[in-house]
């Protein structure tokens, strides 16, 4: 790992297991830029020479680590620059969690401890049309993949229709379908029809977001007679979950 010019900044009390997980297996960074285009979005910039020269793939993932303890939250980033050693996520806002206070109170100039970006879903190979299902936690994967794959199609299911089409307007996805989450789940109808309607006789199917909103659309999918191999799914959170990396 290279040597980081960002100072370590560990909490007062942190432990000896939390010191060395940090200094071995976790990479420094700095905030340099925060962006709060809507209420409950935020677009994070992380900068820092131990990202210089990192593999990257459209899809990775990073852990961030909370302050104090050992605590980590995943995002996506959307854009990595390994010259500059600089990357960006959506940070959504979603309520009370530590990763999305985290988010909400980002300040540039603050360190932070991050593992990664490594792999998560594996996007190699997918079909030329490819749909994806998720919601506000999904954006930064749709914004990353739409660079290597023009055949993307996004739906996604969202708290508040007015931030995301704002949030996905500014990352050049204006076209995804955007349909307001119901308690009941009964959007996931409409959400399944206009995935359906964007398909084309091959076509890769890539589920991320709300656990039970992917196991009903793989359901539903699979009932179409989807192949194994053209699903790849990844929940990012789940009611009364905390921390799903
Ligand atoms: C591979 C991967 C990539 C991810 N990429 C991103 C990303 O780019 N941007 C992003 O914003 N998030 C992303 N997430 C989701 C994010 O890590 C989770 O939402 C995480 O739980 C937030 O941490 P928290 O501390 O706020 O809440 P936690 O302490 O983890 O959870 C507390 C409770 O909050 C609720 N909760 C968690 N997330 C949500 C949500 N989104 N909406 C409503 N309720 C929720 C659950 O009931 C949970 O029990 C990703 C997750 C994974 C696994």
């Amino acid at each position: 790992m290279r040597q980081t010019a960002v100072p370590l900044s560990l909490p007062q009390g942190a432990g000896l297991i939390e010191r060395a997980f940090t200094r071995l297996l976790l990479r420094m960074v700095q905030v340099t830029r925060v962006e709060a285009p809507q209420p409950d979005f935020r677009f994070i910039t992380l900068q820092g020479e131990s990202l210089e020269h990192c593999d990257w793939l459209p899809g990775d993932k990073v852990q961030i680590k909370l302050d104090g303890g050992l605590q980590t939250r995943t995002y996506t980033p959307f854009e990595f620059d390994p010259l500059s050693g600089r990357m960006r996520i959506v940070g959504y806002c979603h309520g009370p969690g530590p990763g999305a206070e985290w988010v909400r109170s980002a300040r540039p100039g603050e360190a932070k401890a991050v593992f990664g970006p490594r792999g998560s879903l594996n996007l190699q190979n997918l079909a030329s049309c490819t749909v994806l299902f998720g919601d506000e936690t999904s954006f930064g994967l749709a914004a990353a993949l739409r660079r290597d794959e023009p055949g993307l199609h996004c739906v996604f299911e969202v708290v508040s229709p007015t931030q995301s089409r704002a949030i996905l307007q500014a990352l050049g996805l204006e076209h995804a379908r955007v349909i307001e989450r119901r308690a009941d789940d009964s959007h996931l109808d409409e959400a399944i029809d206009a995935m359906r309607r964007s398909a084309e006789i091959r076509t890769s199917f890539v589920l991320t977001g709300r656990a039970p909103a992917i196991q009903r659309v793989g359901r539903a999918l699979k009932a179409d007679g989807t192949a194994a191999n053209q699903l790849r799914s990844k929940p990012y959170w789940a009611l009364g979950r905390k921390g799903l990396d």
